[in-house]
């Protein structure tokens, strides 16, 4: 315990996993096994599984020469990600619900290249075309330079069933260094939003988005991944938000973010046809990614690995996870305590 917080050693984890003992050199940690990697450092906010990077719900810490990592962090991030195919309920992907950020009066970031309005809207409208040529049923929340209010996508996304929401922006940083991808999941009830250090009463909300925490954060993974791959920016990693958009949603959901409208670098990219074009290859393969992982086709997302293959259907497909569900270990207890201190949330600080 750590400020109220429950927490698991990482050897616990590998332990779990069936994966090596791990490699603790100096305050960092590597574990590795079938085909996996697993690092991160103490103190750190951040955690790379198989070369993904995940922003922590909270930081790693140690104690008595031991690193930990917390339960809420080892529950919504590391056993989705690890093992998408033992995520419940999850459904067949039949429709995806494409939203473009902003338009109409509402530019969005903006920058020398144009606003974030109108290539949103184009990546959009292409990934639209290649998902469609794959047997998908799309549908758009706005298919114009219209503004709809933010309200209105999710609750238009809900009428669907078997679907997925994924809401497409480009970025906007205060000064013009801001640069890379970034793809947002909705924080998990009793988690800080994005950068924030502390919780505040309103982390502990419970919203519709929350029923499908692991989807998201499977789905994050496979989008993600698929976007690094395709589009060769530098990697924010995967963050935590509550937006609207994806926070109303009572299906699966995620909000991308491909680039930064005022980095000249970024915004010179951004107004090509071929970023575009990448972008919108990189939605589909995200989707084709997710509904392998949460049938247990595919067991692990590393971008790296599949810079080679041409598609995604050359990506290499791993079989099923041998670990059994429900061994005892301090895994399972540390999922259970985690959904308990949910349920009774301490007062934050
Ligand atoms: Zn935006």
């Amino acid at each position: 315990m750590r400020d109220g917080r429950r927490y698991v050693p990482v050897e616990n984890v590998s332990d779990f996993y069936r994966l090596n003992v791990p490699l603790v050199l100096g305050n960092s940690f590597t574990i590795t096994g079938q085909g996996r990697t697993i690092k991160g450092q103490d103190g750190g906010h951040e955690v790379f599984i198989n070369s993904v990077k995940y922003v922590l719900c909270f930081p790693i810490i140690s104690k008595g020469g031991r690193l930990l990592i917390s339960a809420m962090d080892v529950t919504k991030i590391i056993e989705p990600v690890m093992r998408p195919g033992k995520i419940k309920n999850a459904s067949a992907v039949r429709n995806v619900i494409l939203d473009a950020g902003h338009g109409g009066h509402d530019s969005g970031a903006t920058g020398p290249f144009g606003a974030e309005k109108d290539a949103a809207l184009d990546v959009v409208l292409r990934a639209k075309a290649l998902l469609q040529a794959s047997g998908y049923n799309v549908r758009l929340t706005r298919a114009t330079d219209v503004f709809i209010p933010l309200e209105k996508r999710p609750a238009f996304a809900n009428r669907f069933p078997n679907a997925l929401f994924v809401s497409v922006h480009l970025n906007k940083s205060n000064t013009v260094g801001g640069t890379g991808i970034e793809t947002y999941a909705l924080a998990p009830r009793g988690v800080p939003s994005m950068d924030e250090a502390n919780l505040s009463y309103s982390d502990f909300n419970l919203y519709p988005g929350h029923a499908h925490d692991s989807e998201n954060i499977a789905l994050a993974t496979a989008m993600h991944s698929s976007m690094l791959r395709h589009l060769r920016l530098y990697d924010r990693g995967i963050k935590r938000a509550r937006f609207v958009v994806i926070r109303d949603l009572t299906i699966p959901g995620i909000l991308v973010e491909g680039g930064f409208m005022n980095n000249p670098t970024d915004a010179r990219q951004i107004a090509g046809n071929s970023y575009r074009e990448e972008f919108a290859r990189a939605i589909l393969e995200g989707v084709n990614r997710y509904q392998n992982a949460v049938a247990g086709e595919l067991q692990y997302f590393q971008p790296t690995a599949i810079v080679a293959a041409t598609d995604a259907t050359t990506a290499p497909v791993i079989k099923k996870d041998p670990v059994p569900v429900g061994s005892k270990t301090s895994i399972n207890k540390a999922v259970n305590q985690a959904a308990s201190a949910l349920a009774s949330p301490s007062a934050p600080n």
